[in-house]
């Protein structure tokens, strides 16, 4: 698996249960020891319901009963994104919901343009929901939400995250984070001094934030076009991240927490130098595993799928897997983050990758470190080791 790029983590405490008779109970904060996450319970096999070519860019695809896919561009090797156009009534006005936006660019808008034009039906946006503060789901916000005089719906994590990293701080770039690359094994001073002068990369795909927003929390319900979603908070990813949940229509939209082919990225960054990301990202799965076999689920990057529990399982393994080869070399000889990207990825990378390879990295060392299996040395060097 490759990890898609961006952002990342924090854990927070258990927010009041909003349960009704027919939604999921997700309830539980446990989190499984590596050893039953790959405990291979049968589940039903990954498929694909719409088939597996994705819709046009411009276009919309009917997923359900009022639920439309879209899909934009991106300038990355990760080249496309999922939105969603909901069918909504609010305040007995008749338009739509949006979920996710792209990022900031003259392709983006012109695409929206076209969508504007050819596929809203003569009716307008009412809100517009982000799942979290990454470039590709919130840059465009602003303009649509400016345009259309619209609410923003996210998280209060990632929408103060995302204030805080228009200013500079997004973890990609500056001082603080190529003294953190530094002191975890990256001596390449070439790619520091590139690192250490990056402008705001965060800023150039997500010029503005709306000032305002209507915030969503876990297990929160929402009516969208009589429909009622539940919030699922996930982390781990980014900050506080919010996917979906329909039962009605039997439906996730799960953003970047759970995608059909490739590993949401899951990274420690400088701005929380000591978190514990694989674990809270890890914890989260639990809620998506409790919903039912037949939920289609929408993820942001890839096609929609049917099997969700065999694709949680197959997170499981992947990072249970990862996490077995990151002790087995801490218990011969002490770690570093830079030494463990050789045998957690088993190809060179370039610069760009490398970024989000020693953020993904030390996450896995500060699983065992949080467990306590591996203990945290200073070295002379003064880069950061993890041995028993
Ligand atoms: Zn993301």
């Amino acid at each position: 698996m490759r990890s898609i790029s961006l952002f990342h983590s924090i854990i927070r405490e258990n927010i009041q249960l909003l349960t009704t008779t027919y939604l999921i109970p997700l309830t539980s904060r446990s989190i499984p020891p590596v050893s039953s996450a790959i405990s291979g319970a049968a589940t039903p096999p990954i498929e694909y319901p719409f088939g597996t070519h994705p819709v046009s860019a411009g276009h919309t695809q009917c997923i359900a009963q009022g639920v439309y896919w879209i899909r934009m561009p991106l300038p990355f090797a990760l080249d496309h994104i999922n939105l969603w156009l909901i069918e909504d009534c609010i305040e007995d006005l008749q338009g739509w919901t949006l979920i996710d936006c792209g990022i900031d660019s003259n392709m983006t808008r012109d695409l929206w343009e076209q969508i504007f034009a050819q596929h809203l039906n003569n009716k307008p946006l009412l809100r517009v929901i982000a799942t979290h503060m990454h470039p590709d789901h919130l840059g465009n916000a602003h303009w649509i939400c400016e345009r259309f005089k619209l609410n923003l719906w996210m998280s209060g994590t990632e929408f103060y995250a995302a204030h805080h990293a228009l200013n500079g701080d997004t973890g990609f770039g500056g001082t603080l984070v190529s003294e953190f690359m530094a002191s975890h094994g990256l001596r390449n001073e070439e790619w520091l001094s590139i690192i250490g002068n990056r402008s705001n990369t965060y800023s150039s795909m997500v010029p503005k934030v709306p000032a305002k927003f209507i915030q969503l929390k876990h297990n929160q319900l929402i009516d969208i076009g009589g429909h009622q979603w539940q919030c699922i908070e996930g982390f781990g990813h980014s900050p506080e991240h919010i996917a979906l949940y329909s039962p009605d229509l039997d439906l996730l939209i799960s953003g970047d927490m759970l995608l059909p082919k490739i590993s949401t990225n899951v990274s420690v960054w400088a701005s929380a130098p000591e978190s514990n990301p694989v674990h809270d990202f890890l914890e989260s799965l639990t809620y998506f595993e409790k919903l039912p076999a037949q939920t289609t689920v929408c993820p942001s990057h890839g096609i929609p799928f049917l099997g969700i529990g065999r694709r949680v399982n197959e997170l499981r393994v992947h990072h249970a897997d990862r996490l077995a080869e990151v002790l087995q070399a801490c218990r011969s000889a002490p770690q570093c983050a830079h030494d463990v990207i050789k045998i957690m990825f088993k190809r060179e990378l370039d610069l760009h990758q490398i970024t989000f390879a020693m953020g993904e990295a030390l996450a896995h060392l500060h699983w065992w470190w949080h467990k306590g299996e591996v203990k945290r040395f200073h070295s002379e060097d003064q880069i950061i080791r993890f041995g028993i």
